[in-house]
């Protein structure tokens, strides 16, 4: 079944987390299946996912107290302190590295790409396409250092925060009914970093972004618009989904928004529940694309990083998705530019 779909090529996983921070009686690896990841090579296969953004992200030093929505339909959730500087860059240096091996001893299974020819020679191929990508800009300094040394090493996304503050820019709260528009926009080094991203040929990642930042990085920015993971405000409204001016900003600019899977930021009550079905994802793409057109839609899972829809479970389950696209009316062509295309056809026009 799945070869009969396009590969997929997904905006957002938290799977190289998972591994970072498993404990070491886990014993996972990417390359064998494990019962309690959402990716790896053999679901990757099984569920025709072709590659995606493989996020590196720093954890708050002190524990969130429970994930936001299992308790009730409406919650806010305090701000996750600042990092400090030194301890985001240790931790991205090592989950970088992980990244980096991981290629290295996959004997060519997996490749991290940094152009769309290479992008689109491994979805050819078969070869799994993992793009660096940090969610959240902390270990970067003001003099651009580390963003010029993890370019080198591969980087070609960057999230500009994750929901809490940095020097750059704000993220949006966990807080449910609330709309994005919380906090000040972005810093003059965020203003800096975008520019300095347009010039490096790195892709500005706006989920987790509050909505003045949006619209600052909208004024700035001469790439397209990217929301990595983010849904409809419209039929969820979580701050981490977008509304219908920020949808319209992005097709606008010929960019693209990937479809969040996460049962909390798809249902209309807000509530994390894996007692979801994943046709409320189709519910969120086919408002995207009525909203945004064909070309500007695509998909954002949010794999190892939240509560997927029970009919879904993993990426081996990504056939049923796509089979559930075909049934809401969509063609092989659209099928395909929600699949992959559209995400191609903007990091072509994004990387240099
Ligand atoms: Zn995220």
């Amino acid at each position: 079944m799945p070869t009969s779909f396009p590969p997929i090529f997904d905006g957002h996983n938290d799977t190289i987390l998972r591994l970072h921070t498993a404990k070491s009686d886990t014993n996972y690896s990417f390359f064998r299946d494990n019962e309690g990841l959402h990716i790896d090579l053999p679901k990757a296969k099984a569920g025709g996912l072709g590659g995606g953004f493989f996020a590196i992200f720093v954890p708050n030093r002190e524990p969130m107290s429970g994930f936001p929505g299992t308790q009730g339909s409406s919650y806010a959730m305090p701000l996750p302190k600042p990092l400090h500087r030194t301890y985001a860059m240790n931790f991205v240096t090592g989950m970088a590295a992980r990244m980096l091996r991981l290629e290295a001893e996959s004997g060519g299974q997996v490749t991290i790409v940094r152009t769309a020819d290479e992008l689109s020679a491994a979805l050819d191929t078969g070869v799994l396409a993992m793009i660096l990508h940090f969610e959240g800009a902390e270990a970067i300094d003001r003099n651009f250092d580390t963003l010029h040394v993890f370019y080198a090493a591969g980087l070609r996304s960057l999230g500009l925060v994750w929901s809490r503050p940095n020097i750059f820019a704000h993220g949006v709260p966990f807080q449910f009914p609330s709309s994005p528009d919380i906090g000040p926009g972005l810093t003059a080094a965020g203003k800096a970093l975008v520019r300095e991203c347009n010039r490096l040929g790195v892709m500005v990642d706006l989920s987790h972004l509050n909505e003045k930042g949006f619209w600052d990085v909208e004024a700035i920015s001469d790439a397209p618009l990217v929301a990595t993971h983010s849904g409809a405000h419209a039929l969820c409204a979580t701050p981490r989904n977008l509304t219908d001016k920020q949808l319209d900003a992005i097709a606008a600019s010929g960019g693209v928004a990937g479809a969040n899977f996460h049962t909390g930021f798809l249902r209309q009550d807000g509530r994390s529940k894996e007692k979801t079905p994943l046709t409320e994802i189709v519910r969120h793409v086919n408002y995207m694309v009525e909203r945004m057109g064909i070309d500007h839609v695509a998909l954002g899972s949010d794999f190892d990083g939240a509560t997927m829809p029970t009919d879904l479970v993993n990426a081996a389950g990504l056939p049923k998705l796509m089979a559930a696209l075909q049934d809401a009316g969509y063609n092989a062509e659209e099928l395909a530019k929600i699949a992959n295309g559209n995400w191609q056809r903007v990091l072509r026009a994004t990387w240099k």
